[in-house]
């Protein structure tokens, strides 16, 4: 029977991207939105793992045995590897996107390293055993803004061997190289060897 994997977000766009990833597999992914799950879950933890984690069990806690969540973060090495787990609230609790960029290209003024990496882990039940995938994508943190694409700090996140940065990479290569479609990838890698 095909399995169907509980997306722990609320995100669309996080739903769209699994979705378009996996599609070749025969489950099927459906989120919190779909099943009338409108709860805040709070992510509390100190480690993008911890909160990857806490959004996971509550699913399984919850009854379901088959579940996504995943937690990404921005690890900057000169911030020896902040705002990471913080990155949504670096600037305070609105999550403003704006706000967190000017807080890092403040913090990096006068930075010479300005090397930094997405980092997604993703916390899987498979059949209600507990499974852990990771993607990492290494860049530069750019001086200015560029670009209106992507969200949260892709204007200033330049990838490793491109001159753009994700705010102007179209939508395509940056789902193909992200941090996020690397840890979905190496998800579907495992999915493949067991199916
Ligand atoms: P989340 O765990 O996916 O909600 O990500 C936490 C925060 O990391 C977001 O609020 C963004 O600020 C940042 N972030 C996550 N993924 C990306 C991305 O693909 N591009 C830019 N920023 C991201």
């Amino acid at each position: 029977m095909k399995k169907t994997f509980v997306l722990a977000s609320h995100n669309q766009h996080k739903v769209d991207e699994i979705r378009d990833i996996l599609s070749d597999l025969d489950i099927s992914i459906t989120s919190l939105s779909d099943l009338g799950i409108h709860d805040e879950i709070i992510e509390d933890g100190e480690t993008l793992d911890d909160n990857a984690w806490i959004k996971a069990d509550y699913l399984y806690n919850l009854g379901y045995q088959y579940v996504i969540a995943d937690d990404t973060g921005l690890e900057v090495d000169a911030l020896e590897g902040a705002p990471g787990v913080y990155s949504a609230r670096y600037a305070g609790p609105a999550k403003d996107s704006q706000a967190n960029m000017a807080k890092l290209l403040k913090a990096l003024a006068k930075a010479n390293d300005r090397h930094a990496q997405f980092r997604t882990v993703l916390a899987v039940y498979i059949n209600g055993t507990k499974h852990c995938f990771e993607g990492v994508i290494r860049g530069t943190i750019a001086d200015i803004k560029t670009g209106k694409g992507g969200f949260g700090y892709d204007p200033i996140f330049i990838p490793e061997g491109y001159t753009s940065s994700f705010g102007v990479l179209s939508s395509e290569i940056k789902n193909s190289i992200s941090h996020r479609g690397r840890a979905i990838q190496a998800f579907k890698a495992h999915l493949v060897s067991k199916l």
